[in-house]
């Protein structure tokens, strides 16, 4: 996968261009194990799955999508760790684009601090 910087407008732009207004309909693609989740998988997954942020309030959707691969979420974390980062989830990985070897794509939001984020997954994926 291929670094790409771009503004969050230019990103939200891109979002809706490809799955339309509703964030639910947005799609990423894990750049290790190449799942690709919207946000609806995100959703469904944190309701089975419920977890806090750092700050203690309830993880949603838009906290993790495109930053996280939607493993972490369904158990990757939970061992054993020698399977690709699969751990227990039934499908994703560990992966995670704020880890070690981040993004691939960077976003740079209105106050000038860039986060690192998944790519957008293709339209029809
Ligand atoms: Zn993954």
């Amino acid at each position: 996968m291929t670094h790409r910087k771009l503004t969050q407008a230019e990103l939200l732009a891109e979002a809706r261009a490809r799955f339309g207004d509703d964030p639910m309909d947005w799609k990423f693609t894990c750049p290790r194990c190449g799942d690709v989740a919207s946000g609806r998988d995100f959703r469904e997954a944190l309701a089975a799955h419920p977890r806090k942020n750092r700050d203690g309030s309830d993880t949603i959707a838009s906290d993790v999508i495109g930053q996280e691969c939607i493993g972490r979420t369904l158990g990757a974390l939970k061992g054993p760790a020698t399977d690709g980062g699969k751990g227990q989830a039934e499908r994703g990985c560990d992966w995670a684009a704020y880890g070690f070897i981040p993004g691939p794509w960077e976003i740079v939001l209105p106050d000038g601090r860039s986060v690192h984020g998944f790519p957008l997954a293709e339209a029809r994926s």
